[in-house]
């Protein structure tokens, strides 16, 4: 889609939902081929620790998701009350059955389980969020396996809307575990010269307004406003932040989309974006996961 701006330069729209359908045909069509050829389905089990509104919708999304491309899925549902040792049997039963090539546990957590107890107990060679300690070590030293599914979303639409990265200026904003610093080191693979913009940065408009490539993945409403991006920038918003308007609850990213859009060439919106591309690298790393067994 491409949207004009007051000057009338066209700004294309990245559409994630659009990019996520391909994905997924292109995958389902691998999964496909692979059980012709007598190997495994892949299979996906997900953990789901409780009631939360949004960890129940992101899951059910998952799993429709997952059915779509041909996996055989399954969820594991524990009362919110369960202990500690009850979350860690399902996991380890997991690690153990040959018909589950990718584990994902929810988060978050209910606060009396240990997050990263559950995060390390998982076999590196499931571990579909790629936030095992291993796989995080595998990504900063070059030889990623399985990487955090949202960075390699956002990966895959700079990919196909840049081409080759090399070369350019890349900042992202935020430095977190899950995004900003798997982000980052994704980028320096595809040789880009990276920035790493976070709350204690001097300046960070300044620093932001050199990147060819801006990132934000922040959790605040709509900071990134015009003055932090050059022009021609392709912008991705990771951010995915609920405010109220007039009484109604609206999603709005790290970036404010209608400023920004009027100087960049290329954006995410939120909702739209990389949301949908989050879950669709959800089945490629469970695809992925399958294909490295068979090695
Ligand atoms: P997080 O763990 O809270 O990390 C936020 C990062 O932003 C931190 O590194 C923080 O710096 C930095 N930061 C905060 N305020 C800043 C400011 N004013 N200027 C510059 N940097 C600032 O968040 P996250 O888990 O990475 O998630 C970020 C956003 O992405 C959230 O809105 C989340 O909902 C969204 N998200 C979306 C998806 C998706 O699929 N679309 C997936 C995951 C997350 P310090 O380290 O100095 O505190």
């Amino acid at each position: 889609m491409q949207i004009k701006t007051p000057t009338e330069t066209p700004v294309k729209v990245i559409d994630g939902r659009q990019l996520a359908d391909v994905l997924i045909e292109e995958m389902t069509q691998e999964v496909n081929e692979r059980i012709q050829q007598g190997l495994s389905q892949p299979g996906l089990a997900v953990v789901l620790v409780g009631e939360d509104p949004a960890s129940t919708i992101y899951v059910r999304n998952k799993i429709r998701c997952a059915e779509k491309a041909g996996l055989f899925s399954l969820v594991k549902h524990l009362d919110a009350s369960c202990t500690q040792k009850t979350l860690e049997d399902v996991v380890v039963e997991l690690n153990e059955r040959e018909d589950i090539h990718g584990i994902l546990v929810q988060l978050p957590l209910p606060q009396h389980l240990s997050e990263a107890r559950i995060i390390n107990l998982i076999d590196p060679t499931k571990d579909i969020d790629g936030f095992h300690p291993v796989n995080v070590g595998l990504l900063s030293s070059g030889q990623a396996k399985l990487v955090p599914c949202t960075p390699l979303g956002c990966m895959e639409m700079l990919n196909r809307e840049m081409g080759d990265l090399s070369g350019k200026h890349a900042v992202v904003i935020g430095r977190s575990n899950i995004v900003g610093k798997p982000m980052a080191n994704l980028l320096l693979q595809a040789n880009c010269t990276v920035s790493i913009v976070h709350s204690k940065t001097l300046e960070p408009e300044a620093l932001c307004r050199q990147a060819d490539i801006l990132v934000a993945a922040v959790g605040v409403a709509e900071l990134v406003d015009k003055n932090w991006v050059k022009p021609g920038a392709v912008v991705i918003d990771v951010g995915i932040n609920a405010i109220d308007i007039d009484g109604k609850r609206k999603l709005v990213g790290d970036v404010n989309f209608a400023d920004v859009a009027e100087k960049c060439r290329a954006i995410t919106p939120v909702p739209g974006g990389v949301g949908p591309m989050t879950i669709a690298c959800l089945i490629k790393n469970t695809l992925t996961a399958a294909k490295q067994r068979d090695m």
